[in-house]
């Protein structure tokens, strides 16, 4: 069953078709078996069973927009009563006394959290090895990394485990990690999503993002947890789109602008074929494709490094084992006890924070912080113009197809550069996907779209069109069905 899209699903169970505990069950029944790929770093059976029992046990419930179809969510979004750690030793025993608004709206349209996803600590890296929970693997082949920070979400998806998934996104971690394992994934406007409950790591770019094994799954989980929250005062009251329609209209007409010279080098030549070859497929269905120019994007990847790891910096500094945070214990004196206690982070982290002060430093604040404010502005006004020509904007998703486990973790520079693709639509605050597009060596490839403030209705549209006209989505790699 868990094979089936979360609309299919949602809808045998509204017809009582199929029950909601048969669906939980062999979603869990399924996460046991792929427990290889460690994709899971919490799994709450009774509570999933208990949730699946109360939507058959009430006619009304079972009419939810995601009743009983079970959902994963990355364990840096805050569940009340399950933990959360966001994958650091810091976070190990935490148990949220509340719930993410995101979890507030999933379970009020019916939908059951069958457990928390692992992720790189604190949603810090391109391939979730930088977890205090082990590597997550990819199920196109166990010895390459999924993608991250949201792998274990992504990988939850992939082999079929759950439907759809929570991901959140800072850089890339939703859409790079779809791409990597052939499933869809969208990061929203900024705003459009509230982060009351989402574990910060640099707020002015996170969003919370969803995974799906289609557009469709994805555009009806947006549907229900997208929208202006009290508790959040940078979402939006923008209205939303009609998501699940968009996703009907045809692509004839859509303006679609190719930033060629981003894409000179560092692009794997097979992730460039299925990319051109994308192209076609929308050119051949009456979409005009043009050239575009994004030329202050080439310094996506460094200005991103500088307010992603300023902000984290800030963000982290409550983890101190007074106010938040486990506390490391053996401290004689107060500084060691401080001192201990910020070493439980991973490596990464401690590399974020410390790039993080430095370039927030006194000396240093304009040359470094201020100079990165500037250039995002930057970006983000090329992309204002860029909108004026063309509907969606398209890219390869990832420079490269999923890597192996270990190959980048000794350079650093190397796995930054694996979001390069992806960083500019955190930085301007817009809306991106991707969508499956073929495969190179038989590893998947993504195709990024990205729109204008509040477009998450045309690439809805733009990413369905495509899919409907190729079989990339919705492939299963090949694993043990059972
Ligand atoms: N890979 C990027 C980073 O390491 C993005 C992370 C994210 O989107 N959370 O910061």
């Amino acid at each position: 069953m868990t094979d089936r899209t979360a609309v299919e699903l949602r809808r045998a169970i509204a017809a009582g078709e199929i029950s909601a505990g048969d669906v939980c069950a062999e979603s869990l029944d399924r996460i046991e078996r792929r427990a290889p790929l460690n994709a899971f770093i919490t799994v709450d059976p009774e509570r999933a069973r208990a949730r699946a029992a109360m939507i058959d046990a009430d006619p009304e419930a079972r009419q939810g927009l995601l009743a009983g179809v079970p959902i994963a969510v990355k364990d840096n979004i805050c569940t009340k009563g399950l933990r959360t750690t966001a994958a650091s030793r810091t976070l190990e025993a935490h148990v949220p006394l509340y719930d993410a608004t995101v979890i507030e709206r999933l379970e009020a349209a019916g939908a059951v959290i069958v457990g928390k996803t692992n992720c790189d600590e604190f949603a810090m890296g391109s391939s979730s090895e930088h977890s205090a929970f082990g590597p997550v693997r990819n199920p196109w082949d166990p010895s390459r990394i999924p993608g991250g920070s949201s792998g274990g979400s992504a990988v939850a998806v992939a082999s079929r485990a759950v439907p759809i998934a929570l991901g959140s996104e800072t850089g890339g971690s939703v859409r790079q990690p779809a791409a990597l394992c052939g499933i869809v994934g969208l990061k929203p406007t900024y705003g459009r999503v509230s982060r009351f409950g989402l574990i910060a790591f640099a707020s002015s770019l996170d969003q919370v993002g969803t995974f799906g094994a289609t557009v469709r799954d994805v555009a009806l989980c947006m549907t229900v947890i997208a929208g202006r929250d009290p508790r959040d005062a940078t979402s939006s009251s923008v209205p939303l789109g009609d998501y699940v329609a968009a996703t009907e209209q045809p692509v004839r007409g859509l303006r679609v602008g190719v930033p060629r010279t981003l894409m000179v080098d560092g692009v794997d030549d097979g992730v460039r074929r299925a990319f051109d070859e994308s192209l076609e497929v929308l050119r051949s269905e009456g979409a005009e494709i043009s050239d575009i120019d994004l030329p202050r994007s080439r310094y996506a990847t460094s200005t991103y490094a500088i307010i992603v790891t300023a902000e984290a910096s800030s963000n982290l500094s409550r983890y101190d084992g007074v106010r938040y945070g486990t506390r490391a214990t053996g401290a004689d004196t107060l500084a060691d006890m401080y001192a201990r206690t910020r070493g439980l982070f991973g490596d990464e982290v401690k590399r974020r924070i410390m790039l993080g002060t430095y370039v927030l430093s006194a000396g240093y604040y304009d040359a470094y912080y201020v100079t990165a404010q500037k250039v995002r502005g930057a970006i983000r006004q090329d992309y204002e113009r860029a909108f004026e020509a063309v509907d969606v904007i398209a890219t390869p998703t990832s420079p490269t197809t999923a890597f192996r486990l270990g190959e980048k973790l000794e350079d650093p520079v190397q796995m930054y550069l694996a979001d390069f693709f992806t960083v500019s639509a955190n930085l301007a605050g817009i809306p991106a996907i991707s969508v499956p597009c073929g495969f190179a060596d038989g590893l998947p490839v993504g195709l990024q779209l990205t729109a204008a403030p509040w477009g998450e209705e045309m690439l809805c549209r733009a990413a369905a069109a495509y899919e409907r006209l190729t079989p990339w989505s919705g492939m299963i790699p090949p694993m043990p069905r059972a």
